[in-house]
Parts: C-alpha cells; structure tokens; sequence
C-alpha cells in the first residue's frame, strides 16, 4: 500500500464539466485528489431546460459523483466531499469549507463554474429566476404550470397568467421559449375547461438585433424563423430595464417610450456571472477578474506567481493559443470546460515531473442549439471535409444523439432515449409533477393571485 502522505495533495472544487474530467484525467497520477462539491451530483446542464419544462426526470441527467468516481475512490487515491468552499487561502495553501474546516493543498484546481447575473438588477431575481442548477428547473417548472393552473381559476388575469416571457435570445433562452410554446400548443391544449392553452403567449425578448448571436446570422434566422412556427413571438433589439410581478418593462431600438409586456412568468436567460470563488482568488492573490468576475488566467491555465493554483471551465477567463496566429477568448461552453480540465491534469503532471507547463489550445468542434421539437440549427466543423451548417429535422436529429452520447451513465441514455421516443410520438411531457416551493421562493407568483 502507498504511503499517502508522501503523495502530492490535490485539491478539485466543484465536479461540474471541468472538474470531472480532470479528476478522471489525474486518475493514474501518484497523487491524493479531494474532490469538493457542494451537491451530490454531476449535472448535465445541456439538458437542464428539458427537467424545467417536464420533458425529463432529474436523475434522467444526474449521476452520483460517488458512483461515477467510485473506481477511484476504491483505489485509495480519492476522497469525495460535499461542502461548499467558501474561501482560498493561497498563502498557506488551504481551502476553507462552509463549516469551518479547512483542507490543505499542494496543487488547486478551481472549476468552481458561473451563476446567474441581472447586470446589477439581483432584486430582478426573485421575479425572473435563472437556471443553472436542478433546483432552479424545479422552480421554473412550477411557476410555468402552475401559471396554467392560475388561469384557470382566475378569469380575470387569464391574459396575464397566460403570457410568458423569456428573457436572453442565446441557447437556453431559445430552448426555453420553443418548449414552452410546445407546451401551451400541444402538451397541454385539451386538459382544461375553462382556458384554451393554445392561447398562451409566450415572448422571447433579446437585446441584440438577432437570437444566438454566437452562431453566424444565417442560422439565427433560420432558429427566429423555427421559433415563429412553433408560435414563439421573439423581440430583438430589445433591452429590459425593468422586472417585477406583474411583468418586464423594455426599451425598444429606434423607440422612444417605454415596452411593457404584462406576464406572471418571467424565465432569465440573459446574463452569466463568475462563480463568488473568483472574489476570493482575486483577495487571496491579487490575479484580475474581467468584468463578468471570471479569473484573467495565464496560457497555461494557472495563475500569475501562484502556478499551484489553476483555474478552469466556466470560472476562467482564459484564451486558447493555437501553434500559429493569435490568442482568441475560450466560450463558457461544455467542451471547452472539459478540454480545460484535462489540460489542467496534464500540466499538474508536467509540474510533478519538473517539466514546463504548456499553453491551453482549444479544439472548437462547433455549435449546436435546439429550439423545439424537429427544430435546431447546428454548425460542425468536419475533419477533412470543414464546415457544415445543418437546420430544422436533420439538425434536430443530431443535436438528440449528441446530446443522448454525451451524458452520463448508460442507464441516463437510456432513461433520456426512451423519454423523447415517448413524447416524440405522443406530446406528453411526464414529468408534470409540482412539489410546491416553501411560499418565499416564489414571491411574484405568490402576488395577487
Ligand atoms: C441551462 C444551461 C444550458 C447549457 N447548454 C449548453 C449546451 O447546450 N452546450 C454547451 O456546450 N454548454 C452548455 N452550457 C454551458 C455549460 O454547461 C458550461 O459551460 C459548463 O457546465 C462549465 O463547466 P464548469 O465545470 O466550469 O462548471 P459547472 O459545470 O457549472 O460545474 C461547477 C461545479 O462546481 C460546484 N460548485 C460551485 N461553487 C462551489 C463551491 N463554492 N464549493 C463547492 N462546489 C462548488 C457546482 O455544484 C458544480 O458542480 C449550458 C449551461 C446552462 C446553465
């Protein structure tokens, strides 16, 4: 048996994208891993906004981060703990957890990811919730059916239970308002008396002048056009100044006064902001935070005079360096996360065998999104045969097995596999269960009704 304390300490905080593969990356490394999350799970956050619109269970795109790792952790070479860090102290090397406790180590890999951000709005947030983690999709799938069930009871704020309003045009802000728009169109359309489901509005508000402004305008037209036939309204040139209970307030482009759409459900999909943990690198080492709070990283992924300190996925602010041509900014995307996390692996092994560590270099395979049922637009990059740009049932079709390919598990592929064949043929969306929220955490929808 090794002796333990003569191995390097490794210290992971968080198991999202990036923490993950680096664990698994460091999995034959001569060194003792302390894997840190403050929940139990992996999450597939891709598919997140299919538990918030009923489409999937939770545990459908949830593992157990003990049972995904349980081979390292049988092999002695990891500990698994759930707490939330709340602290670095980079000059003696320790982690500070929610209790107290503090845990030494001799390399930090900080995949610590991002959460919401209202653009200095926070009081915003109990109006407008984001999604990011499986609570806030148990929360979003509440307030949209229950809003149906709202209107139902009260003639009086039909119109107003039923409008929907989605801010953010990028990704899950498109996958949001398609399902919803499914949702009100054909899920829901002959299960109840008094309201007709088909009424609902549902607006996707975005404040540059197309959806998906990552992908090229081509494919943002065709996402607008797939959008609009699944009865999406979208409103680009579209700025929110305002969010309460009773709706969204807007300044639209070229418009003087004021935009006020009146809607009880708001879903926030506009604004990312770094994970509180870059405050605490910046306090501890003085290494600059761009203005969405991530960490400014050096090439290698590390930090400026604290090389033992990496940082990665969503929480970095890092640049990819290719053999040849200029640096370019690393998206928040999955992938990227992951290649980061093995990088960060490789580098900490370079650094134990007295090696240089290297630039990161990010491979970008392409962009996918989904809109809806048979609507998606996705642009691949093809070894040999370069780009493609797919939209509508083809590019739906390869966003699913993707999708399905990537997760977790072969018992969640299945789960998820059988779940769409299901609602493909049928409409349904199972997962329509409301485990009601303590009253505080849904104020607006508390309101008045
Ligand atoms: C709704 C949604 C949809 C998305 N869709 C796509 C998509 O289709 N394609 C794509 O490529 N990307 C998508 N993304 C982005 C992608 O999920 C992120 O880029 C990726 O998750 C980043 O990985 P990460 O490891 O940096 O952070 P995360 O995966 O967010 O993991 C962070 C981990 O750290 C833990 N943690 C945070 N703070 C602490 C703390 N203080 N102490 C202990 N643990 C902590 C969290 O619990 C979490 O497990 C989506 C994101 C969201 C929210």
């Amino acid at each position: 048996m090794p002796d333990i304390a003569h191995r390097p300490r490794v210290v992971i905080v968080g198991c999202g994208f990036g923490g993950l593969e680096a664990t698994r990356a460091l999995a034959r490394a001569d060194v003792d891993i302390t894997l840190i999350d403050r929940t139990n799970h992996h999450l597939f956050q891709p598919l997140l906004y299919q538990v918030a619109t009923a489409g999937l269970a939770a545990p459908a795109i949830s593992a157990p981060i003990r049972h995904i790792l349980r081979r390292q952790i049988a092999a002695g070479r990891l500990t698994v703990l759930l707490a939330e860090v709340q602290d670095i102290d980079a000059a003696r090397r320790q982690v500070r957890l929610d209790d107290g406790t503090r845990v030494p180590y001799d390399h930090l890999i900080v995949a610590a990811g991002a959460t919401h951000g209202y653009f200095g709005h926070d009081e915003w947030a109990r109006h407008a919730p984001g999604l990011k983690t499986l609570a806030d999709a148990f929360e979003l799938r509440n307030r949209v059916l229950k809003a149906f069930e709202h209107a139902e009871r009260h003639p009086g704020q039909r119109e107003e239970w039923l409008t929907f309003a989605v801010i953010g045009g990028g990704p899950t802000g498109v996958e949001m308002a398609g399902t919803m728009a499914e949702i009100a169109h054909h899920t829901l359309h002959d299960e109840f008396r008094h309201i007709d489901s088909r009424q609902a509005r549902v607006v996707l508000i975005e404040g540059a002048d197309r959806v998906l402004g990552a992908l090229p305008p081509d494919l943002s037209r065709r996402a607008q056009a797939q959008l609009e036939r699944l009865g999406v309204e979208v409103r680009t040139g579209c700025r929110v100044t305002h969010v309460d209970a009773q709706g969204v307030t807007a300044q639209v482009q070229g418009q003087e006064a004021p935009w006020r759409l009146h809607a009880r459900t708001v879903v926030w999909a506009a604004g990312v902001a770094a994970s509180p943990l870059g405050r605490a690198l910046h306090a501890t080492t003085g290494v600059a935070l761009d203005r969405a709070g991530r960490v400014v990283v050096e090439p290698d992924l590390g930090i400026a005079g604290h090389p033992e300190i990496q940082v990665i996925g969503d929480l970095a602010a890092a640049k990819s360096h290719p053999r040849d041509g200029e640096p370019t900014p690393v998206p928040g995307v999955s992938p990227a996360a992951k290649q980061m996390g093995r990088h960060a692996a490789a580098n900490l092994q370079r650094r134990l065998r007295g090696e240089p560590a290297q630039p990161f270099r990010y491979v970008d395979y392409g962009s996918l999104a989904t809109i809806g049922r048979k609507a998606a637009v996705a642009q691949v990059e093809l070894p040999l045969l370069g780009e493609l740009r797919l939209s509508g049932y083809p590019a739906w079709v390869f966003w699913l097995f993707v999708h399905i390919y990537f997760l977790i598990g072969f018992r969640n592929r299945l789960m998820v596999l059988v779940d769409w064949a299901w609602a493909y043929w049928t409409f349904q969306r199972h997962a329509r269960v409301v485990v009601e929220a303590p009253p505080a955490a849904s104020p607006s929808q508390e309101d008045g009704s």
